[in-house]
């Protein structure tokens, strides 16, 4: 059971697909620019222990008027609203940002964030680990080798990560190949991470799609494909495949369960990402609506915690009991704040 807490969507990167992030230059505003303050965070983080979740998973844009000092006061506000609750929190890009913004090594930054209690990472900003396809749906991110190295500094101080792979846009065989066979190498030396997770590109929304320059996402098929294949080049090293029901839907998911995936991810109370760039499926998946799909396939359901070990019953039954989500709220950055942010 996870809450996804997206803190802002102001962003100053330019990634093609991403139909999230709010900018000066934001063609069409499908939602206005906002930030989650840290009462806020706190607020969700409260709630999401009382309706049985196990984490919280933060990640926003990159404001431009956040500082290294901002992911640390974040992940405080998460941890004083459930002290005891996993926070799964900053990609490496947004490490990347706050290590910057604070003149300190990666290193250096994730031991702090560890030692405020930093549970774990998310190994989102991945997409394709090939420079000729970032190049063309990712150019100011970070490189495939950068990606690697905050990744691979996270598991040498003792955080793990997630992996994903965001693919069906420009990309292709031998990149997802090379993608692959990179995370494999990593978690031969590291043994970090805990989790693969493939990512359906959704076009509907994304810009680079709109212009016209991508695929509109990968097939079903290439889509099972993804998940089977990464079983058979992972296994045993990275004993997890999971399969997104929010990109995929619940139907997908079902039939991902049987080629592959051992995993059906979180609850994700308020994903707003993957909405953003046209995806259909909801925001919540309950638990007992996760249940009956996996029993359904003749499987037997386990609540896990984000590393793998078992929820426990309490956590379960809370979950089972949880009251419907009180409505969130977000406070909207003016175009004023937004542009001096931004310059
Ligand atoms: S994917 Fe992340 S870094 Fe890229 S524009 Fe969107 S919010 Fe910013």
């Amino acid at each position: 059971m996870t809450r996804n807490i997206n803190y802002t969507n102001v962003c100053t990167y330019r990634c093609g697909f991403c139909a999230f992030s709010k900018g000066r230059v934001a063609p069409d505003l499908r939602s206005a620019p906002y930030q989650v303050d840290l009462g806020e965070i706190t607020r969700r983080s409260a709630e999401a222990w009382d309706r049985g979740a196990t984490e919280v998973c933060l990640q926003g844009g990159i404001h431009p008027a956040y500082t290294g000092d901002t992911y640390l006061e974040i992940l405080a506000a998460a941890k004083k609203g459930a002290p005891q609750i996993h926070v799964h929190a900053f990609s490496p890009l947004e490490v990347t940002h706050g290590a910057g913004t604070l003149g300190v090594s990666i290193a250096e930054y994730l031991t702090e964030l560890k030692r405020l209690g930093l549970g774990s990472l998310p190994g989102t900003a991945a997409e394709v680990l090939d420079d000729d396809v970032r190049r063309v749906i990712c150019p100011d991110k970070l490189t495939a080798q950068e990606w690697l190295d905050v990744v691979g500094t996270a598991h040498s101080v003792g955080l793990r990560t997630t992996s994903t792979i965001m693919y069906g846009h420009v990309d292709g065989r031998e990149a997802w190949a090379r993608h692959l066979l990179a995370l494999r190498d990593l978690q031969a030396e590291t043994g970090g991470f805990t989790e693969f997770v493939p990512l359906p590109f959704v076009a509907d929304e994304a810009p680079i799609y709109r212009k016209g320059q991508t695929r509109r996402g990968p097939t079903f098929r290439e889509a099972v494909l993804m998940h089977s294949v990464a079983r058979l080049v992972l296994h045993p090293l990275i004993p997890n495949i999971q399969v997104s029901w929010v990109k995929m839907g619940t139907a997908g998911a079902a039939y991902v369960l049987n080629a592959g995936a051992n995993d059906l991810g979180g609850t994700l109370m308020n994903e707003t990402i993957t909405r953003s760039a046209g995806a259909q499926h909801g925001q919540e998946l309950a638990p007992a609506q996760m249940e009956a799909l996996i029993e359904g396939l003749g499987r037997t359901p386990r609540l896990r915690t984000t590393l793998y070990d078992d929820a426990g019953e309490a956590r379960r039954a809370a979950a089972l009991a949880a009251e419907p989500l009180t409505p969130v709220t977000q406070t909207p950055v003016g175009r004023k704040t937004l542009a001096k942010a931004v310059a």
